[in-house]
């Protein structure tokens, strides 16, 4: 099964191996987020992981 990796501050799935994967870090290209800990999700799981986002950002729209 086919995992994405996304990063756990920005949610961007933009993650490259941090200096050639040396280190077996991960870096964020979008925010630049360097860490060994990323967010390993299959294709469903981050659908409902973006989705899960939008619903929490239409509730706070909501309370505002
Ligand atoms: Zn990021």
């Amino acid at each position: 099964m086919k995992t994405i990796l996304v990063c756990p501050v920005c949610k961007s799935t933009e993650i490259t191996l941090d200096t050639g994967g040396i280190t077996g870090k991960y870096m964020c290209k979008n925010c630049g987020y360097v860490g060994s800990f990323v967010l390993e999700l299959s294709e469903g799981e981050y659908k409902e992981m973006i989705e899960g986002e939008k619903m929490t950002e239409m509730e706070n729209d909501k309370k505002s």
